[in-house]
């Protein structure tokens, strides 16, 4: 049952509701959602449901209406993010698990994993007990499996994970894993799931052949009841009278499982289809529906695989997946997880580094405004992310060490660039280090209850009203109001309480100020993408390198721009973006800023910089990210 507790509750008096709780034997979860204290209890009661109800402090008791409580999204309404190490799951970024099948040998695990973290995994996935359909098939290397995912881990820093068959292996699996997987054929071998719930390390449950969500949501309760909700549930196909693939992926208990549970969910196409060029398609798919990540096989020499080879995709498959999902996971509001800037090292010490702290990332702006939720997709928890006033203030905390990183907004898909953006990278000697898409979804936002009629005035930033024209030229007599950033004018309606007030801003900044959203996607084009780049003092040395940043001026001569761009161009350098900024002081005179694909300061381009020296007067690479 949920016992909501009243407004305004005594400690003395929620102490007493948990000493009955736990008189009754139960398994107690105490939250908070906005102003409610919740707190949900698991077990049989010898008391009425009244009895409970009559307790000082309690407003009221719900029962639970489901037989999974812990995993149930009733008892614990948020969602819930499963730490692995420094990896989160469940968050705002999608996390991609990807290996072998199986562990075959040193090699075999060393250089797969080394050509699926180069392409944006995050944690490395291989079986070292192998549940295999025949007793005489590879039946996996054991412990000895074991210890090649352990100097994996050691040498790539990826995370592992690996499948326990039997609770007698718990020992021997907590000393190597960091991600403990339950088989399809062992969802419902009750023992190894209590064994796995007492492990104290994050588990994989896979949904099992023939399995319900009910069934499958009741085998996670037998992980939770032992203490442990760090569980992430895969769905990896089911049986059905199907037989073209090995299985058939069943995509919608994302949105089902979402539904009745606070846990992630991941999917993987690999054994739900087993069919190699099935697997991209359904990876995608996944995304789009909402996934939580992806755990994906990956062989460099499938034919030769001691199992599964026939849905293992080659790594060059898998890096285009992943490039694939990069573009995807932003329109439906996620990133992937490159999981390199929370453990990013500079040639520069970074400043948390010398103070001994946690990584500081900056934004200009207000807490939940746009820039904040790009800031928190980027990094994980472990990054305090903080507001300052201006972009100029950026720059400032990050050149003067007071901030790790900074983010900042670079040009937008409807409006165009940020000029003052670029201005200041030229200001301040500053590294680009990373980018991002953010999608920009605009929410109206009022006080509840308020209807479009009672609209008087709206405020937001200049940049929302521009990118929610067609909306607002259909409302009559709307006064527009400009504010310093969305999340501000949500401050700003909440402030001063008037009904006829209404902002528009990200939906997220209407949670924290417990305002309503009237209506969402208000923007004129779905197509609004926002794209932000990490600034940080130094030189990354542990990051991706396949995109480039340069700022140039050439002589006012005729056909001097030109001359750059050939280089380029017989070069075969591609080139993402050209754009001119006038020079501050020399009116009609211009620096170039040019985004190319691929790493400048690597040695095959070494060339290519040498002939650009020659030919402008000013050069400096941004960044490489
Ligand atoms: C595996 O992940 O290799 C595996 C055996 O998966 P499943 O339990 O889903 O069949
Ligand atoms: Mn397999």
């Amino acid at each position: 049952m949920i016992l909501v507790l009243k407004h305004g509750v005594r400690e003395e008096e929620k102490d007493h509701v948990r000493s009955i709780l736990r008189e009754e034997g139960c398994i107690i979860r105490e939250m908070t959602t906005g102003d409610d204290t919740i707190i949900g209890a698991v077990g049989q009661v010898s008391r009425d449901l009244r009895f409970f109800e009559q307790l000082p402090g309690v407003a009221k008791v719900v029962p639970l209406s489901r037989p999974y409580k812990l995993v149930s999204r009733e008892m614990h309404p948020e969602d819930t993010v499963v730490q692995i190490g420094d990896v989160e799951l469940g968050g705002p970024r999608i996390v991609v698990v990807a290996g072998p099948c199986a562990v075959e040998s040193r090699e075999q695990a060393m250089s797969i994993a080394r050509k699926v973290k180069d392409a944006g995994a995050v944690l490395f996935r291989g079986g070292a007990f192998k549940p295999r359909t025949s007793p005489y098939s590879f039946q996996g290397l054991g412990e000895e499996g074991l210890k090649i995912l352990a100097q994996v881990r050691e040498e790539t820093g990826l995370r592992v994970a690996s499948e326990m068959t039997s609770p007698g292996q718990a020992d021997v699996i907590i000393k190597y894993v960091d991600l403990v997987q339950i088989g399809a054929r062992n969802m419902q071998n009750f023992e190894l799931l209590r064994s796995a719930g007492r492990m104290g390390k994050p588990v994989l449950l896979k949904r099992g052949l023939s399995a319900t969500m009910e069934e499958w949501l009741m085998s996670a309760e037998y992980v939770l009841s032992e203490g442990n909700d760090q569980v992430i549930l895969c769905e990896r196909g089911i049986r059905t009278f199907e037989r073209y693939t090995r299985n058939t992926l069943d995509l919608s208990a994302i949105p089902i499982i979402k539904k009745l549970t606070h846990l992630p969910v991941v999917i993987d196409p690999s054994h739900a289809t087993g069919i190699r060029e099935k697997v991209s398609p359904m990876a995608r798919a996944a995304i789009a529906a909402g996934a939580d990540g992806l755990i994906i096989e990956v062989h460099h020499e499938p034919d030769k695989a001691f199992s599964d080879g026939p849905q293992s995709l080659y790594p060059e498959q898998f890096e285009q997946l992943m490039r694939d999902l990069y573009v995807i996971a932003p329109v439906v509001g996620k990133q992937l997880d490159f999981g390199y800037l929370e453990k990013a090292t500079t040639d520069q010490p970074l400043p948390s580094v010398k103070t001994g702290g946690p990584k500081r990332a900056v934004f200009a702006g207000e807490m939940r405004a746009f820039a904040h939720k790009a800031a928190s997709q980027f990094f994980g928890s472990e990054v305090k992310i903080e507001p300052v006033p201006s972009f100029r203030s950026v720059y400032q905390e990050v050149k003067n060490g007071n901030a790790d990183f900074g983010v900042i907004p670079l040009e937008n898909s409807l409006t165009g660039s940020v000029h003052e953006n670029y201005d200041l990278l030229l200001d301040y000697e500053v590294r680009i280090i990373g980018e991002l898409t953010l999608r920009i979804v605009h929410a109206l936002i009022g006080h509840p209850g308020t209807q479009l009629e009672d609209v008087k005035r709206v405020i937001s930033h200049p940049q929302a009203f521009e990118q929610c024209r067609d909306f607002l030229e259909q409302q009559q007599g709307w006064e527009l109001v400009a504010a310093r950033d969305t999340a501000t004018a949500v401050r700003r309606i909440k402030e001063e309480g008037n009904p006829g007030e209404v902002a528009i801003a990200a939906k997220e900044a209407a949670a924290l100020y417990g305002l309503d959203v009237l209506k969402e996607g208000i923007e004129t084009n779905a197509r609004n993408y926002t794209r932000f780049a990490v600034i940080a003092a130094g030189r990354i040395t542990n990051g991706p390198r396949g995109k480039s940043s340069l700022v140039y001026s050439t002589s006012n001569t005729p056909g001097s721009l030109y001359d750059t761009l050939k280089i380029f161009a017989e070069n075969g350098v591609n080139l993402v973006k050209l754009e001119s900024r006038p020079i501050h002081g020399k009116p009609w005179e211009y620096m170039f800023y040019v985004d190319l694909e691929g790493d400048i300061e690597a040695p095959e381009l070494q060339a290519v910089m040498e002939e650009l020296s020659e030919k402008t007067e000013y050069l400096r690479i941004l960044g490489t990210y």
